[in-house]
């Protein structure tokens, strides 16, 4: 089946690395994710992954912390993230490479575009740690970035729920789910999908954003092969 996109970001919340406890790692969830990256990759698209923190850390729920500390501590919990699902993944077989926004050469080498670009023309996939190095942004906003910077086709948001409603599902049962939404919209109604920054980065650059279920993680193949599985995010 032909491949609808050559090259995708995806974003893994750290959440999700943690199951059902959302916490720390959570092994055969970080296994069937894993196993849903391999699948695609198969596919032979080009993949970059950007994983967030939230299983160790959020700068902006840390109290009394001071804001751009507590956001160090975020980036740094994102880079362990990072490097665990490289490590499950090259367990599966896969080759990838880990860079980083804060330079720490011991652990992995800096985030250049030149240098992901090779790697995932290499077939390997890229896992970009660190968030974008800056604090009071998010991993959503460093997949929006670094998506335009390696000239991705598109954005995967890969959530807890099947797509972007027009209220929370989980408290209404007669929400409704879109098919499609522009970023505009979204902005204005302030849907609680992604962040605004992130938002205005994609609608800037005519980056689409697909959000969709990881519970399913053959979700990922699917999308690939422009199979309808969440929300497409775009501007006209
Ligand atoms: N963070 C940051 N700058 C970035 C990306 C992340 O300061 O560019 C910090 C921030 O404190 C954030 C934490 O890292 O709360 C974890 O990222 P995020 O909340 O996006 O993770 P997720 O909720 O997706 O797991």
């Amino acid at each position: 089946m032909a491949l609808k996109y050559q090259r995708i970001l995806l974003k893994i919340s750290g959440e999700a690395l943690g199951g059902e406890k959302g916490t720390g790692f959570d092994e055969p969830t970080m296994d069937a994710i894993c196993g849903g990256v391999k699948k695609a990759h198969d596919l032979g698209v080009q993949i970059g992954i950007v994983v967030g923190g939230g299983n160790f850390w959020r700068g902006r729920s840390s109290g009394k912390m001071e804001r751009t500390l507590a956001d160090k501590i975020g980036m740094l919990a994102t880079v362990m993230n990072a490097l665990a699902v490289s490590d499950k993944l090259e367990q599966l077989g896969v080759e990838t490479e880990v860079f980083t926004s804060i330079t720490m050469p011991q652990v992995a080498p800096a985030f250049t575009r030149k240098d992901a670009l090779k790697a995932m023309a290499d077939g390997k996939i890229a896992i970009f740690g660190g968030g974008t190095g800056n604090p009071f942004f998010s991993t959503d906003t460093t997949t929006a970035l670094r998506a335009v910077e390696v000239s991705a086709d598109i954005m995967f948001k890969a959530t807890m729920v099947d797509g972007v409603y027009d209220k929370d599902p989980h408290k209404y049962p007669d929400a409704k789910k879109y098919d499609t939404l522009t970023f505009t919209k979204v902005l204005e109604d302030r849907l609680a999908v992604m962040d605004g920054t992130a938002a205005t980065l994609c609608r800037d650059n005519k980056l689409p954003i697909l959000v969709f279920d990881l519970a399913d993680p053959d979700n990922i193949a699917k999308a690939v092969q422009g199979e309808n599985v969440g929300t497409l995010v775009y501007e006209g």
